[in-house]
């Protein structure tokens, strides 16, 4: 028993490239106590993993990554805010799972638009093609693989600088709820809302937190202090706002397998992300 456990990471059912089975022999071999499986938009991985990860004795957590629309005023670009949902000691809701089967739904409805906006600039690609590598859950990081594999882009940054990101003229943005409508959902369906890799929303200081106090009021209940993209100073930032918020500190390393090779179940960038066990337990006693 390490004491070391992992609350971010992807299998193949959605953007990662590991089984689910693998990510669990993987999480054994690093000698984690506790995994949390959080694929973009499905349980389909954790499901799938969780029989394996019984008969291994490895303590698995159902959770998930779901996308936000955030609205900020004063803003001229669209903004997004990743929300991680756990359920660490229940079953979601029906309604939640009805829920997720809408959004999958959306997504496929931007995907065949996103085809159309493609195949309009001369790019010969198809949905077919790109659902084949998507499985369950496609999403524009497969586009991009196809994208540089048939030479009309340099690499995965360029082909979403030239085609799928938001600057791009065949952008097509996903219809997301806002990530107070995400929060609230999550509460209804049972599951314990976490803001995700808070870097990412590249906001100065004040007003960040601002903002999650804002959404702590709002049913928030946890900050991802630990990740692969927090360097140890902001760790140590986040960890000391997460307790003036009175929002649970979780932490992952957000592994995603050989699309992001440089990062490592358990321990993230180089070693630089390791999460107490104690974190889940809080996770835990939140639902009691
Ligand atoms: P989707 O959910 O299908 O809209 O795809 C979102 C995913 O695309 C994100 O989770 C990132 O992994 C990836 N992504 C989005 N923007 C970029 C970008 N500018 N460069 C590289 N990857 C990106
Ligand atoms: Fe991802
Ligand atoms: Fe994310
Ligand atoms: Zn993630």
């Amino acid at each position: 028993m390490s004491g070391l456990i992992d609350l971010h990471a992807h299998t193949n059912a959605s953007d990662g490239t590991l089984t689910p089975d693998q990510l669990i022999g993987l999480a054994q071999h690093n000698g984690l106590d506790a995994l949390a499986i959080t694929d973009h938009d499905t349980f389909a991985g954790y499901e799938a993993a969780l029989p394996i990860a019984r008969a291994a004795g490895l303590d698995l957590v159902r959770g998930i990554e779901l996308n936000s629309r955030l609205v900020l005023a004063g803003d001229t670009h669209p903004r997004f805010a990743h929300v991680l949902v756990y359920f660490p000691a229940n079953e979601p809701s029906a309604e939640f799972k009805t829920w997720l089967l809408e959004e999958r739904a959306e997504r496929r409805s931007r995907n065949e638009k996103l085809i159309t906006a493609l195949q309009e600039r001369e790019v010969d690609i198809n949905l077919p093609e790109v659902e084949a590598r998507g499985r369950s859950i496609t999403g524009r990081p497969h586009f991009a693989r196809i994208l540089v594999e048939k030479g009309y882009a340099a690499n995965f940054e360029d082909a979403f600088h030239k085609y799928l990101g938001e600057d791009a003229p065949s952008y097509v943005e996903r219809v997301s709820k806002t990530t107070e409508e995400v929060i609230q959902l999550a509460r209804l369906g049972g599951g314990i809302p976490v803001i995700a890799h808070p870097v990412r929303l590249a906001l100065p200081r004040v007003a960040e937190a601002a903002l999650l106090e804002h959404l702590q009021k709002l049913g928030l209940v946890g900050l991802e202090v630990y990740h692969s993209e927090h360097p140890p100073a902001l760790q140590a930032y986040y960890r000391d706002l997460a307790a003036k918020l009175h929002l649970l500190p979780t932490g992952g390393s957000d592994f995603h397998g050989a699309v992001k090779p440089d990062i490592d179940l358990g321990s993230g960038r180089a070693n630089n992300v390791q999460v107490p066990v104690d974190f889940l337990d809080g996770l835990r006693r939140f639902v009691q």
